[in-house]
């Protein structure tokens, strides 16, 4: 298997089951045929270790002197990236709904990447973005991520990387084939039972 083809790492997601074809409801409310959940994929290290390497590979040039990660999704693979480049990784995380640098001290003056698990809307990569350009003197080179199901929407254009992008398209439950078939419908990941 080359390991560096986007093929392969699509075939690791579907033996994790973190790529799963079926019939979902997503947490947007849509329904899709497919799912993803990136942390079964990333639940075996070997596998976060590999993307981690590929992924600094695509963002070391401009070479990055840091990697930040929003917090949960983007941690164990920035971490991996950060690895690979030989540089520090802090990560940021929501507190009453903005994105904020809880843990550690204002970087400096450093060129940055961001890293993500799996990007859908952007939203998370554009918030830690906005708030690392409001630091004094940091620069921002690049973000990169395992998953773009983002269909090129992000606003990020060829600033943003990826290993595999998917375009799953999503349907309102009226006009969803699935439901249409009578294909069970299930609810992973339900962020909408959380407040
Ligand atoms: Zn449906």
């Amino acid at each position: 298997m080359d390991i560096n083809h986007p093929d392969s790492i699509t075939a690791l997601m579907k033996e994790t089951g973190a790529l799963q074809e079926g019939h979902f409801a997503l947490s947007s409310g849509l329904h899709s045929g497919h799912y993803l959940q990136c942390a079964l994929f990333l639940m075996y290290p070997e596998n976060a270790a590999l993307a981690g390497s590929l992924l600094a590979g695509k963002l070391s040039d401009p070479r990055p002197s840091l990697v930040v990660s929003p917090a949960i999704g983007g941690v164990i693979i920035g971490h991996e990236v950060a690895r690979s480049l030989g540089v520090p990784f802090i990560f940021c995380e929501r507190e009453k709904g903005s994105m904020k640098l809880r843990r550690f001290p204002s970087p400096g003056p450093v060129g940055y990447v961001i890293v993500e698990d799996v990007v859908t809307t952007g939203r998370s990569t554009l918030e830690t973005k906005n708030l690392m350009d409001d630091l004094p003197g940091t620069s921002f080179l690049g973000a990169g991520c395992i998953a773009d199901r983002s269909g090129g929407m992000t606003g990020l254009g060829s600033d943003l990387v990826s290993l595999v992008s998917f375009d799953f398209p999503n349907y309102s439950r009226e006009e969803c084939p699935f439901c249409r078939k009578g294909v069970p419908l299930s609810e992973p990941g339900s962020r909408r039972l959380s407040p």
